[in-house]
């Protein structure tokens, strides 16, 4: 049985991480989503509101779960048991990032494998820090999350996120 952990900052998870989800978890056994409680960058959701709205987004999903952490990621991976890591790449704009990450694990962690899967074309350009300036100016979020996300966008900013 293999199990895969997909850790991120889900701040918010968008559907570019769903389609992630979704891809790796018709690959594997089981698919546990660590929801990164303190990233080395501003977040808009508190780690309980992230997680929130991941299992709302995934609750479809029988192999997926989802789970804070705080710890290093290979921590995790070891405490779940997981024999593979699993990340989106977008363009060329993830690779460098990804790939010292993925090196700096592979020394710390040898047995753990990196499976990245390659954004989908409709998602290359999505991200969550993108996402949240257009949520903030209000601007439309179709295609982009889901509705319970973009409810809570709203909620955060105050402001009408069109949802056609
Ligand atoms: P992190 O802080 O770990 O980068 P993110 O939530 O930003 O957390 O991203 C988690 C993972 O999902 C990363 O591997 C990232 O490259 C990937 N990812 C983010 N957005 C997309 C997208 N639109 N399509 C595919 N993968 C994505």
């Amino acid at each position: 049985m293999t199990i895969a952990l997909y850790p991120g900052s889900f701040d918010p998870i968008t559907h570019g991480h769903l389609d992630i989800i979704k891809r790796a978890s018709s690959l594997f056994d089981e698919l546990i989503i660590g929801v990164y409680d303190r990233p080395d960058k501003r977040l808009l959701f508190h780690t309980k509101e992230r997680v929130e709205m991941v299992q709302q987004a995934v609750a479809h999903l029988s192999n997926v779960q989802v789970r804070p952490y705080s710890e290093l990621t290979i921590d995790l991976a070891k405490k779940v048991g997981a024999q593979v890591m699993v990340r989106g790449l977008r363009m060329s704009s993830d690779f460098d990032r990804e790939f010292e990450m993925a090196m700096m694990n592979k020394k710390l962690a040898p047995d753990l494998e990196l499976v990245c899967f390659m954004a989908s074309l409709q998602y290359q350009f999505l991200s969550s820090g993108l996402l949240k300036e257009v949520a903030q100016l209000g601007g439309c979020l179709e295609n982009m999350v889901a509705d319970h996300v973009a409810t809570a966008l709203r909620n955060k900013f105050g402001t009408r996120v069109s949802q056609a």
